[in-house]
């Protein structure tokens, strides 16, 4: 009997900070500076428990870039993350990190695709079918540019840039509360 090839997933890519975990002007620095977003942690369980979905956190981390956080930290502050995330009965499928300054050039800091790209090839991703959670403009851009649906969530920077989806062109991206109202809308 032939295998059948095997069935491309979707995926809800996750941007880090302003949607699991409270935004920072300083950026995260250390396990102490991490908060999560009152719900995110019980809306990610929920998700884990739908059949074929993919969860993938995408996060531009230029912290590491600009020197002040170590790559070594920055990984440890995943880890956290994730381990929390499983606590609560939920799963990360992938993280990808960005750990480029802005105007380095590379091909992987949102609002470039690269991070959605690279998750799609190691995990086997349907793109179109995907979707992507972000608090920024750059990660709605993203998420358009390796052609999935967008949600902007009003936690973080999402408040901000409400109103500047439209200047973008992007005024047909539906608007959530957060993240639980953002997977909640999702799965419906
Ligand atoms: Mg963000
Ligand atoms: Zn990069």
């Amino acid at each position: 009997m032939p295998l059948l090839p095997a069935r491309p997933h979707p995926a809800i890519f996750l941007d880090r900070d302003g949607v699991i975990i409270e935004n920072r002007a300083d950026y995260v620095k250390t396990q102490q500076e991490i908060v999560f977003i009152p719900g995110a942690l019980a809306a990610l369980a929920l998700a884990a428990r739908e059949p074929g979905y993919r969860l993938v956190v995408v996060t531009n981390q230029s912290a590491i870039g600009r020197g002040v956080l170590s790559p070594l930290m920055a990984e440890a502050i995943n880890d956290y993350v994730r381990q929390q995330v499983v606590a609560a009965g939920g799963r990360l499928d992938g993280l990808y990190v960005c750990p480029h300054a802005p105007g380095a050039g590379c091909a992987c800091r949102k609002p470039e695709p690269g991070m959605l790209l690279q998750a799609a090839e190691a995990l086997g991703l349907d793109l179109p079918a995907s979707v992507m959670i972000g608090d920024s403009l750059s990660d709605i851009q993203a998420g358009r540019a390796a052609g999935t649906r967008t949600l902007l969530v009003r936690t973080g920077l999402g408040a901000y840039f409400e109103p500047r989806l439209a200047e973008a062109g992007l005024s047909s991206v539906p608007v959530l509360a957060d993240l639980a109202a953002a997977l909640a809308y999702w799965l419906s």
